[in-house]
């Protein structure tokens, strides 16, 4: 494992001691062999002066919620040291009074809550405390004989500290077993099943202290063996019936992300692989994101899940006592026999560290075997674990449900115009989309983590697969299409059409629109809510002068919206069409469109810009906001529907 501690950067603290313990934690934080997102936690135990003048031992502690890796000064939250140490005097103390005596001990109000390691840092006697869930040290002490492991290991180095619930139990046994100790001659603790820590009154000596301790527990690792270059797969279709499954058993719509590198291929191709991935996670601090084990998938992937669901709901009632509540029991990860692994979760922030805890999970269950077996917590123990209170207020904090969160869309077109103000619209609802747009500037312009763009020319049909391949194994699966890319042809009277604008006309606004739709139905079919919105136009129950081509492919388009909602209802997909007019913010509009048209309607550019019923002018936003309203519950009895958003026109009244 690499020191990545640099003198000349940690120079720059001075003798600051918190700016210190920021750059220090932050190095913990950027390991992910050390820490995953949130995990581990520091501390620096130092005196702070009060408004009266009065000096105080203080511990400045990682506050509940903050990332080691992103932490800054306010992360920290200082907290009453002798308050602490008094606490771990007590025989019992509930998660509550001590959270509760934890705020009150606190120096500044402002400041987060204090980890529920507070006391366990507090009792111990060094300046710098550093705590990690490094891979390595647990592997080792989830093995057969595994505290043996440890001690041959680290000798009277480190105090080895048997598995309790982390909080105040552990701070408790970790009191327990110091009371006569001569700290001096320690470099670490090592909690099994759990982490490590590692303490000095100097910061580095601290960090490096970590970096070795963990370096020796790799070492001791036999090697991993080459698993070539083989990259495993999962058949579309059973990867969207298997997020639709999953999703249902949660009661809300997951994103299933599969990863099917060598290392995961090779993992779901193990014939023990059923044995060695459900015996549990790799640290009970996992269980709150990944579940106690993953879902197994190999031919039917529906009853896979549902007998997931019933060893779940057993699970539960075999451990719970009295006034808890079950949480949704759909899984967070599974195995796709042969192919590789899947991870599954609301958002893609969530789903990347659920993806990154697998990764994590399957490599030391691996490096475990190889030392004679992956050993596990025992089931009541991770049940506690994940029905633990203050577990649980952690994953609860801050999150607002938006209407899309966890749906998959998919919109044509989307680089300009009304296309991109639904791919803005629906990723501020909380969808994943992925916009596929003739203009190769779209992968740039979509590059975030809820909106990815594909260059793809919509009429060429091998194009048009692979792009809705790629987005389906993006996030697992497909619910809203919403079929925009369209062109507006130069205005000719029949008479003049030019044959082959007319049928670049019919191939971008009408086959084009055939083929996104033939090919998403057999992911849609296993959608959440699944719809289809159609972006038509005024002209089909309102044609002008002149617009031949264009109306005519609309016309047709609305045409194929009403037979798809036919042919689709038995499917639960609904197919409806918006006809928006006079969107005069898009790339469709040119100043030379507008003249022409106006003229051809005996109107001033400004008249036909206002010559709508009420009189509004109408946006892409405008049109968006009733896409996504067409697109979401609100609408879910609607299906073959054609709404205006043209502000009234007169004719179609
Ligand atoms: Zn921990």
């Amino acid at each position: 494992m690499k020191n990545l501690w640099n003198n000349f950067d940690a120079d720059t603290c001075r003798d600051d001691l918190l700016a210190l313990r920021v750059y220090s934690s932050r190095l913990i934080g950027q390991n992910p062999d050390l820490v995953l997102h949130g995990g581990g936690n520091t501390s620096l135990k130092t005196s702070f002066t009060d408004i009266f003048g009065e000096t105080q031992e203080v511990i400045y502690i990682k506050g509940s919620g903050w990332d080691l890796a992103t932490i800054e000064v306010s992360g920290f939250s200082p907290v009453r040291l002798e308050v602490l140490i008094k606490l771990a005097r007590f025989e019992f103390l509930s998660d509550a009074d001590m959270v509760g005596a934890q705020r009150v001990a606190m120096l500044d109000q402002q400041a987060p809550n204090p980890s529920t390691e507070a006391i366990l840092h507090a009792i111990i006697p060094f300046r710098f405390v550093d705590h990690t869930h490094a891979d390595a040290v647990v592997t080792l002490s989830n093995t057969p004989s595994g505290e043996d492991r440890i001690r041959n290991l680290y000798g009277d180095r480190v105090l080895v500290v048997p598995y309790v619930m982390p909080g105040f139990e552990l701070a408790k046994k970790v009191a327990d077993l110091t009371r006569d100790i001569d700290w001096s001659v320690l470099e670490g603790i090592v909690l099994m099943s759990h982490g490590i820590f590692s303490f000095s009154n100097n910061a580095k000596e601290s960090y490096e202290r970590m970096i070795q301790l963990v370096s020796e527990a790799e070492s001791n690792l036999k090697s991993r063996p080459d698993l070539g270059v083989v990259h495993g797969g999962i058949p579309l279709p059973e990867l969207t019936e298997l997020r639709l499954a999953v999703s249902r058993a949660a009661g809300k719509p997951m994103l299933a992300v599969f990863n099917g590198s060598p290392h995961h291929c090779g993992f779901a191709g193990r014939p023990d692989v059923e044995s060695i991935a459900c015996r549990g996670p790799l640290t009970p601090d996992h269980v709150i994101r990944t579940k106690r084990v993953p879902v197994i998938v190999g031919e039917d992937v529906s009853d896979a899940v549902t007998r997931y669901v019933q060893d779940y709901e057993s699970y539960f009632t075999a451990f719970s006592s009295g006034n808890l509540t079950q949480l949704d029991p759909a899984p967070r990860w599974g195995i796709w026999k042969d192919g590789g692994t899947i991870a599954f979760g609301r958002t893609e922030r969530e789903v990347t560290i659920i993806a990154d805890i697998v990764h994590h999970t399957v490599q030391a269950i691996e490096d475990a075997e190889r030392l004679g077996g992956w050993v596990a917590l025992p089931e009541s123990q991770i049940f506690a674990m994940e029905y633990w209170e203050l577990e649980q207020a952690k994953l609860n904090r801050g999150r607002t449900e938006l209407p899309f969160l966890g749906q998959v869309a998919l919109v044509t077109g989307g680089a300009s115009g009304i296309g991109r103000a639904c791919v803005e619209h629906l990723a501020a609802s909380g969808a994943q989309v992925v916009t596929l747009d003739k203009n190769p500037s779209v992968t740039s312009i979509y590059n975030g983590s809820s909106m990815y763009g594909i260059a793809c020319d919509v009429t060429d049909p091998s194009a048009v697969t692979s792009a809705i391949e790629k987005a389906v194994l993006r996030y697992g699966g497909l619910d809203i299409v919403v079929n925009n890319a369209g062109i507006f042809s130069a205005s000719a009277s029949v008479e003049n059409i030019d044959d082959a604008e007319w049928q670049r006309s019919l191939d971008i606004n009408l086959t084009a629109a055939m083929y996104v739709i033939k090919k998403t139905v057999p992911y849609l079919r296993y959608g959440w809510n699944p719809a289809v919105v159609i972006v038509g136009s005024k002209n089909v129950a309102a044609p002008g002068r002149g617009a031949g081509a264009y109306s005519v492919a609309k016309a047709g388009l609305t045409q194929l919206g009403r037979i798809a909602a036919l042919e689709l209802a038995n499917d639960g997909i609904r197919v409806n069409t918006v006809h928006p007019n006079a969107v005069f913010d898009t790339a469709m509009w040119t100043e030379e469109v507008l003249a022409i048209r106006a003229k051809q309607y005996g109107r001033t550019v400004e008249e036909y810009r206002a010559s709508t019923l009420l009189g509004l002018e109408i946006t892409s936003n405008h049109v968006a906001s009733v896409v996504c309203a067409i697109a979401g519950t609100e609408f879910s009895r609607t299906t073959g529907a054609q709404v205006p958003v043209d502000g009234g026109t007169e004719r179609v009244v």
